[in-house]
């Protein structure tokens, strides 16, 4: 591998290109008309404009990524995260065409894009998943019976779901029936499949996540566990490892399971294996993320590996060494730091950027692609800068994230900053016993605490 092609934008751009470039090799850089300021095109050894702002037409435009990388001679193309990242036929037409697809094989996105074929797999390793229906239903009758069945409530998800979108909680059939509709014509707006399933829906559990990684030869390491609860609208905005809310005996098997089911999958590169576990550490499976995370930071703070490093040496035919992964030290939290109004429902805010000051010091990283006076447009995702700060424990890590984030100052756009505070502060997340109702709770309750 001599040349990689960045198909993404933003701070995992210039985090791939940075890994890239620690490993001696040349990186092409792709943008829409709208990202003709960003870093990322100035940083890529080489860069192309591939089409009008509109994601559909630029970064979601596979004709025009193959032909820059045609171009360009890239032999390998990282797809980063969302994009192109988790699509079959891109990774299909990669192979194709001798481009080697920095991600696992097209068969293995196929697999854990259905959601339904995936919870399939994993039962036959033996690792539980969420009760629910086996196979996609259309026909409402059989829903109603289905449903009955399971018991209320329910959680309605798109078989090829992602982002949140498409889920709803329903309490009862005339929320069923109604959902039913609604959720099936949004997922076929986003993912062109309007199949649906059901789930038993967990009151509260937690959201709890393990990063694997794997070599072509079978090797499978992990780099221990995430705590992904802190979500709004099934997003999360905090992330910290490892998780604090779970005993020790409950870390390992999760960690131990999350091999099994990469072997089940016979995964190779870098994925995440997420969980739901409830208030008596009874864990199920969810889903496979078959690509690099947003969160994966927390994971390389309290080991010290450079994932996208190790993800690009895997694709091009490196040996994993399983034990290096095992050897974890201290604490890590991350907060996603989104253009977004909080007192208009966290919509997006555009504008141009005035920066005062950002954080930075000892355990203090801040991955962004923002600079004073560039302008985040409204085409594409909120994310401005993941905070990610690392301590000795628990209690300094979180301490030394709040003072970080004070120096977080910028205008231009609103963020969500204060919400950041705000909850870092709540006895609920310190005591790091918190489920995925924490955050909603929160913003539907009185607010803030000391
Ligand atoms: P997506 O792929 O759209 O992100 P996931 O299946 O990963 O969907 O679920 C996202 C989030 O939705 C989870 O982290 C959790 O907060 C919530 N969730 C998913 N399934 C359930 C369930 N069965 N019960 C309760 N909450 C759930």
């Amino acid at each position: 591998m001599d040349k990689i092609l960045i198909a993404n934008r933003g701070e995992i751009a210039l985090r791939i290109i940075e890994a890239a470039r620690e490993l001696g090799l040349s990186t092409v850089a792709i943008y829409s008309e709208a990202d003709k300021n960003q870093l990322h095109v100035e940083l890529a050894d080489e860069a192309y404009c591939i089409g009008p702002r509109e994601a559909e037409e630029s970064y979601l435009n596979l004709p025009a990524i193959i032909g820059a990388a045609d171009i360009s001679n890239a032999d390998a193309i990282h797809p980063g995260y969302g994009f192109m990242s988790e699509n079959p036929h891109f990774a299909e037409v990669c192979e194709g065409h001798g481009i080697n697809f920095i991600g696992p094989s097209s068969e293995t996105l196929q697999l854990a894009g259905n959601k339904i074929k995936s919870k399939e797999i994993v039962k036959s390793a033996g690792v539980q998943v969420v009760p629910g229906t086996e196979e996609a239903v259309e026909n409402k009758d059989r829903l109603k019976a289905k449903a009955e069945e399971l018991r209320y409530p329910l959680i309605l998800k798109a078989a090829y779901g992602g982002g949140g979108r498409g889920m709803r909680i329903v309490k009862d059939e005339d929320e069923l029936m109604e959902g039913f509709t609604s959720s099936s014509k949004e997922a076929q707006a986003s993912f062109g499949e309007g199949a649906m399933y059901l789930e038993r829906y967990l009151p509260n559990p937690k959201h709890v996540e393990v990063q694997v990684i794997a070599d072509e030869d079978g090797n499978y390491g992990h780099v221990g566990e995430r705590e992904c609860s802190t979500q709004r609208r099934h997003q999360k905005i905090i992330e910290e490892a490892p998780a604090p809310g779970i005993s020790g005996e409950t870390r390992e098997q999760l960690r131990e399971d999350a091999i099994k089911i990469a072997r089940a999958f016979n995964y190779t590169s870098l994925g995440t294996v997420e969980f739901l576990v409830d208030e008596d550490e009874n864990y199920y499976f969810i889903e496979l993320n078959a690509r690099i995370q947003v969160e994966h930071p927390v994971s390389e703070e309290i080991t010290g590996v450079n994932l996208v490093k190790d993800q690009i040496k895997i694709a091009d035919g490196g040996e994993l060494d399983p034990d290096k992964y095992n050897n974890f030290q201290g604490h890590a939290i991350e907060c996603r730091i989104n253009a977004e109004d909080p007192e208009r429902d966290f919509l997006p805010s555009a504008g141009d950027i005035k920066i005062r000051q950002l954080p930075g010091g000892n355990g203090v990283r801040l991955d962004t692609w923002i600079y004073n006076g560039i302008t985040v447009s409204p085409y594409y995702d909120s994310l401005l800068a993941k905070l990610i700060v690392s301590g000795d424990t628990r209690y300094d890590t979180i301490t030394k994230t709040i003072s970080a984030l004070r120096r977080f100052e910028i205008s231009g756009v609103k963020t969500n900053k204060a919400l950041h505070l705000d909850l870092l502060r709540q006895k609920e997340f310190r005591s790091g016993n918190y489920s995925i109702t924490f955050l909603e709770r929160f913003l539907g309750g009185s607010g803030r605490e000391a």
